[in-house]
């Protein structure tokens, strides 16, 4: 790593359904990449949670606690809760009785719809897209009033399937009114904002967010960010992690957070 303190804080084992790799090879990885620090983030899908999620959150805390990280790594024990919003009693669930390091809050589906990863886009007329991300924006800010969780995780995830997978332009200044409304309403909250690197190896080809909405979430007043790969194998950790950094530095920052027993310690972008 380029940087002394690059962390990945954002990605997944074989505990999560699309990941392919155990915990302890994901560890090891970090290990081996140098990485300041290394916090695991299992997927839990909120909605999902008692028929498909229960186990898993389980399996993946027992597998955590048994890391025994090697050479001043430093390891901490993170889940992605998605939709909590759809399901509060079940994200309550899934973190009740275990103590986390850090809680990232994701919207992977809105109501009633797939994962935005599945949806037919083809052929859509401008005005399916907008209401989609209309009701994505809403979404996050009940997930934001709601607040049991420490970082947004990757901010803009629709465009990683309408801009990047199908190649459809969207025109975020159409929604910058409802954007501004979820950085403030994440500022107000003291909540983290996530940088996820996975579109800088993926088609959209930036970081979720990107440079103009890091900008503008500093402009805001935001301080709070966090890093993350969103890796589902050992080959992709900490991929684009560098350049994220750099990224934040261009948008105006100084430092980012780890977050530690759900608080953020400041490390600096050198
Ligand atoms: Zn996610
Ligand atoms: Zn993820």
């Amino acid at each position: 790593m380029q940087h002394a303190f690059a962390c990945d804080c954002h990605n997944h084992s074989a505990c999560s359904p699309d990941g392919h790799d155990s915990a302890a090879a994901m560890c090891a990885r970090a290990q081996a990449l140098g990485l300041y620090a290394y916090t695991l983030t299992d997927h839990c899908e909120c909605q999902k949670f008692e028929e498909r999620y229960r186990a898993r959150v389980e399996t993946a805390w027992e597998q955590m606690g048994s890391l025994t990280p090697q050479n001043g790594l430093r390891f901490y024990r993170g889940i992605e809760l998605g939709q909590p919003n759809q399901d509060t009693a079940a994200a309550d669930a899934a973190l009740q009785g275990r103590a986390y390091d850090f809680v990232i809050g994701s919207i992977h589906n809105i109501r009633d719809f797939e994962d935005f990863f599945f949806l037919d886009y083809t052929g859509a007329p401008e005005g399916y897209i907008h209401s989609l991300l209309t009701a994505y924006w809403q979404e996050l800010l009940e997930m934001i009033a709601w607040g049991r969780f420490d970082a947004l995780g990757h901010l803009t995830y629709p465009l990683r399937y309408i801009q990047g997978e199908h190649g459809i332009p969207v025109d975020l200044q159409k929604h910058q009114d409802a954007i501004d409304q979820v950085l403030t309403a994440l500022i107000k909250s003291g909540k983290a904002l996530e940088v996820n690197t996975s579109g800088l190896r993926q088609k959209i080809g930036r970081t979720l967010p990107d440079l103009p909405l890091l900008k503008r979430y500093h402009d805001l007043g935001g301080r709070l960010v966090t890093l993350g790969s969103d890796a589902h194998c050992t080959a992709d950790l900490a991929k684009g992690i560098d350049q994220g950094m750099e990224t934040l530095k261009a948008a105006g920052f100084t430092h980012f957070a780890l977050y530690v027993q759900r608080r953020p310690q400041m490390l600096p972008l050198e």
